[in-house]
C-alpha cells in the first residue's frame, strides 16, 4: 500500500501523522510512504530524515493526497484536504464528527473511507487513541498550574512542593481519570499535597492502589467540591462524562471565595469546561483572571508539546497503520473489532451511531 502524510495546516498545529521512526517500521512492511516536504519541521524532524526512513519527499499535499492509498494525519482534514479526497483513498486520523456537519458532508460526498481515532475502542472499554492525548494534558496542566501560582504571572507565589521547613502547596484535582491520573503523578513528583475527588469508587479504589498514602483520595459531592476547592492553591479539572458536555462542578459564587492567587487549570474545557467561569484560551495567551483566580484553559494541550504528543499518539497508531497497510482495509476492519468502531464514514454512509444521530443521517 502507499501511505500518505501530508503537513498539517490546522492553525498552530506541530504534530505529524508518522514520524520517521513509524515511518521505517511502514515501509520495513513493504509499504511505500510519501511525505510532504516540511511536514515533520513542527517536531523537529527533518525531509532527509524521512527519507532516510525510506520515504519519498514530495513538494505538495496535492502531489501526496494524488499518489496515497491512505492518507495518515492528525488533525480533521480541512476543506482543502478534503477536496483532494476520492472514493477510493482511506483516512486515518482524528475526526470529531458529532459537532461537524459541514466536514461531515464533505467526507460523506467524497465516498472515501473514514476512520477516527477516537471512536477506536479497546478491550476495557477505553478510547485507545485518544487516551495519549489526556496523558500528555494531564501531565502539562501541573506544568502550566505551577507556572501560573507564580506572583509575577498573578498567582499567589507558591512553590509546588514547598521546601524543607515550608508546607507544600495543596493540588486538587477533581475527576481521576486518565487526565487526572497523570496530573496526579506530576503533583505528586513534585512533592505537593495532592486530594483528587471522582464519583467512581473503583477509579478512587485504584488510584489509592497505585499512589498508596500519598494521595488523598474523596467521594466527589457538591459538599467535597466546594470545602476542598475553597482550600485549594491549585485545581485541576479533568471530569468527563462520555458524550456529554462536562458538568460545571465550581460555580462562578465558588470561585469568588477561593483563595486570591489560587490557580484553575481547566483540562475538560474541549467539552465545555468544568468551572463556571471557564472560557478556552490558546497557547499564545494562555492565561486570564476573575476574582483573582487565575484560570488556565487551553483546548488543545497537547500542541505545546508536538513531540512528545506526536510520539505518544505514533505509539497506539502504528499498529493500526501496519494492520490497515498489510491487511488491506476491509480485511482490517471485519478482523478487529476494536478497529471497527473507528470508522466513521463509508462509501458515501456515515457509519458511526453518534455521529448519524447528532447530524441526523440514516445510520
Ligand atoms: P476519563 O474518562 O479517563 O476520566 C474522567 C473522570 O471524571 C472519570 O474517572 C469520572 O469518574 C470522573 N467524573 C465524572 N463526573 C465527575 C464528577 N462529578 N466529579 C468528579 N469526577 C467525575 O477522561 P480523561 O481522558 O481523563 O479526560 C478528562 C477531560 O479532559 C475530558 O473532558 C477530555 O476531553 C479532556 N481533555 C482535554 C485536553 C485539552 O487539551 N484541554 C486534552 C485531553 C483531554
Amino acid at each position: 500500500m502507499r501511505i500518505g502524510v501530508p503537513k498539517e495546516i490546522k492553525n498552530h498545529e506541530y504534530r505529524v501523522g508518522l514520524t520517521p521512526a513509524s515511518v521505517r517500521e511502514v515501509v520495513a512492511h513493504g509499504h511505500e510512504v510519501v511525505v510532504e516536504t516540511m511536514a515533520g519541521a513542527g517536531i523537529n524532524a527533518a525531509d532527509a530524515a524521512y527519507e532516510e526512513a525510506g520515504a519519498k519527499v514530495l513538494k505538495t499535499a496535492a502531489e501526496v493526497f494524488a499518489a496515497a492509498d491512505m492518507i495518515v494525519k492528525v488533525k480533521e482534514p480541512q476543506a482543502v484536504e478534503r477536496a483532494m479526497l476520492r472514493p477510493d483513498h482511506v483516512l486515518f486520523t482524528y475526526l470529531h464528527l458529532a459537532p461537524d456537519a459541514e466536514q461531515t458532508a464533505d467526507l460523506v460526498k467524497s465516498g472515501a473511507t473514514c476512520i477516527a481515532y477516537e471512536t477506536v475502542t479497546d478491550a476495557r472499554g477505553g478510547l485507545p487513541l485518544l487516551a495519549p492525548m489526556s496523558q500528555v494534558a494531564g501531565r502539562l496542566s501541573i506544568q502550566a498550574g505551577a507556572t501560573a501560582l507564580q506572583k509575577a504571572n498573578g498567582g499567589a507565589g507558591l512553590l509546588l512542593g514547598g521546601v524543607p521547613g515550608v508546607a507544600p502547596a495543596k493540588v486538587v484535582v477533581i475527576g481521576g481519570g486518565v487526565v487526572g491520573a497523570h496530573a496526579i503523578t506530576m503533583a505528586l513528583g513534585l512533592g505537593a499535597d495532592v486530594t483528587v475527588l471522582d464519583r467512581n469508587v473503583d477509579v478512587m479504589a485504584s488510584l489509592s492502589h497505585r499512589f498508596g498514602s500519598a494521595l488523598r483520595t474523596v467521594y466527589s459531592t457538591a459538599s467535597t467540591v466546594e470545602q476542598y476547592v475553597l482550600d485549594a492553591d491549585l485545581v485541576i479539572g479533568a471530569v468527563l462524562v462520555a458524550g456529554a458536555a462536562a458538568p460545571k462542578l465550581v460555580s462562578a459564587d465558588l470561585v469568588k471565595r477561593m483563595k486570591p492567587g489560587s490557580v484553575l487549570v481547566d483540562v475538560a474545557i474541549d467539552q465545555g469546561g468544568c468551572f463556571a467561569t471557564s472560557h478556552a484560551t490558546t497557547h499564545t495567551d494562555p492565561t486570564y483572571i476573575v476574582d483573582e483566580v487565575v484560570h488556565y484553559c487551553v483546548a488543545n494541550m497537547p500542541g505545546a508539546v508536538p513531540i512528545t504528543s506526536t510520539n505518544a499518539l505514533n505509539n497506539v497508531t502504528l499498529p493500526f497503520v501496519l494492520a490497515l497497510a498489510d491487511k488491506g482495509y476491509e480485511k482490517a476492519l471485519l478482523d478487529d473489532p476494536h478497529l471497527l468502531p473507528g470508522l466513521n464514514v463509508y462509501q458515501g454512509q456515515v457509519t458511526c451511531e453518534a455521529v448519524a444521530s447528532a447530524l441526523g443521517y440514516d445510520y
